[in-house]
């Protein structure tokens, strides 16, 4: 078997940007990415084609078109992790061997976990736009709605992009007032947890949005079901005194966020934490048990926002972390926890959430510019109009865009072969 210097799994977010930046560092390093996707997805454009903003062909790349050159693209899946081997096994049974590893295949999307839901996806009014091919849908159904019950709904966290279940449900509200059908429709926000946003300094802007659109606020209440011939759905409401309590809801129209967990081959590996997520340190993106493994993304166990945007702060860490590990040396850049959540509350405004580890709030432009905690034009403009090329030509081109690192002093490690270190997990 061919020892590669590092083997990527997943070409998305995170597995393109941290090969480019790896090779911007160090030029002829030996890469190979894996995914068996033919399309490379913009996901955090999707809000927009609900919107109506964006066409979905503006979200959507080859994936020849996004891997760096001189990085090796394998076009298939990985079924399994050998950590203890330096390897990873194909589907097809074949085996890669490596000297540092990089996991980044995102997370999985659940749909089976709401009764009905995969069935019903796409016709009588149910749609997500957590699905590229369901999102134009949104907007048909915006646009055609003219009265009746609407309803969106958000599933236990953690969740990729935490806004965009409400975002969805501000656009769709921002059409009906502009076209004088909101007061014919019923909108309300079913959440399985009991705050609208899990930094609190974003909240009153949020809220007053909330009462523009007249939206009735159901925390605790968990879509378990839905059965789209008829147009019910099925939700489970809990009580704080630990009761709870199912209720069905007709509705005309229904925005679902899927439940969210990490991938199959990723929880059933020895790289997973109980929770199913890959164990890395918070800070250093490192694996907690296997030295020369580092992960990045929506697939790994840090208590960040799992956004794009967290990539941007996180590919350059795990870059400069894993040759440090080629290296012989110990890991020094550190992750802030950075994440971001640009929440189009209407068509032109956004409340652009920037926050780090214990919701600190990290706001990338000054306030005077951007004050994040109130809705403003020009953040909406940075997504509409700045966004997709920062994310199609800065960061999956490794060219880092006011993300430099965090770096501690120098520490020396006696000289150990990456290989080495993952015989301690
Ligand atoms: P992904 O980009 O999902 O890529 C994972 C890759 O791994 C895929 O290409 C997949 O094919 C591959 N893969 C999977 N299984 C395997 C396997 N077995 N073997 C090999 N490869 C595999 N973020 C923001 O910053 N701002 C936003 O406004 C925003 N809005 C969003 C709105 C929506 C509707 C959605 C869905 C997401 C949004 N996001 C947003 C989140 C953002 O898109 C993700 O956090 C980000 O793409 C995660 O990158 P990733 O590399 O971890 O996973």
């Amino acid at each position: 078997l061919t020892i590669h210097d590092v083997v990527v799994v997943g070409a998305g977010t995170g597995g393109i940007s941290t090969a480019a930046s790896l090779l911007a560092r160090r030029p002829g390093l030996d890469i190979v990415v894996v995914d068996p996707r033919d399309k490379h997805y913009y996901q955090p454009g999707w809000t927009l084609v609900g919107g109506g903003v964006f066409e979905r062909a503006m979200t959507e790349r080859p994936m020849a078109s996004v891997i760096p050159k001189g990085v090796r693209w394998l076009h298939a899946a990985v079924a399994a992790f050998e950590p203890q081997r330096n390897e990873v096994v194909l589907e097809d049974g074949e085996r890669l061997r490596y000297r540092t590893l990089v996991v980044a295949p995102g997370l999985e999307l659940n749909w089976d976990g709401v009764e009905g839901l995969r069935e019903s996806l796409g016709r009588n009014g149910v749609t997500s736009n957590y699905l590229f091919d369901m999102a134009p849908y949104t907007w048909q159904l915006t646009q055609s709605l003219r009265g009746g019950t609407a309803l969106f709904t958000q599933p236990p966290m953690p969740i990729k992009c935490a806004g965009a279940p409400q975002k969805a449900m501000y656009l769709s509200c921002d059409h009906w007032r502009r076209t004088g059908r909101l007061k014919d429709i019923d909108v309300a926000f079913h959440n399985a947890g009991g705050v609208l946003l899990g930094v609190a300094d974003y909240v009153p802007a949020l809220m007053e949005y909330v009462k523009l659109y007249g939206i009735d606020l159901r925390f605790n209440s968990r879509l378990v079901a839905v059965d789209g011939d008829k147009q019910i759905a099925r939700f489970a409401n809990s009580g704080p005194d630990g009761t709870s309590e199912t209720i069905e809801r007709p509705f005309d129209m229904l925005h679902v966020c899927p439940p969210q967990r990490a991938p199959g081959f990723v929880r059933s590996s020895p790289l997973a934490n109980e929770a199913g997520w890959v164990e890395v340190s918070p800070e250093t993106l490192q694996h907690v048990r296997f030295g020369n493994i580092f992960s990045l993304g929506d697939a790994m166990s840090a208590p960040n926002a799992k956004t794009a945007a967290a990539i941007r702060k996180q590919a350059p860490t795990v870059a400069v972390n894993l040759l440090a590990v080629l290296d012989g040396e110990a890991p020094r850049a550190v992750y802030d926890g950075y994440g971001s959540c640009p929440l189009t509350v209407e068509r032109g405004k956004i409340v652009l959430a920037e926050f780090g580890y214990g919701g600190k709030l990290l706001p990338t432009f000054p306030t005077w510019l951007i004050e994040g905690r109130k809705p403003t034009r020009l953040a909406w403009l940075l997504k509409e109009k700045a966004l997709p090329a920062i994310y199609w030509e800065l960061l999956l081109k490794g060219r880092e865009w006011l993300a430099g690192p965090t770096l501690l002093p120098h520490r020396p490690q006696a000289q150990q072969s990456p290989e080495a270190l993952s015989e301690k997990g």
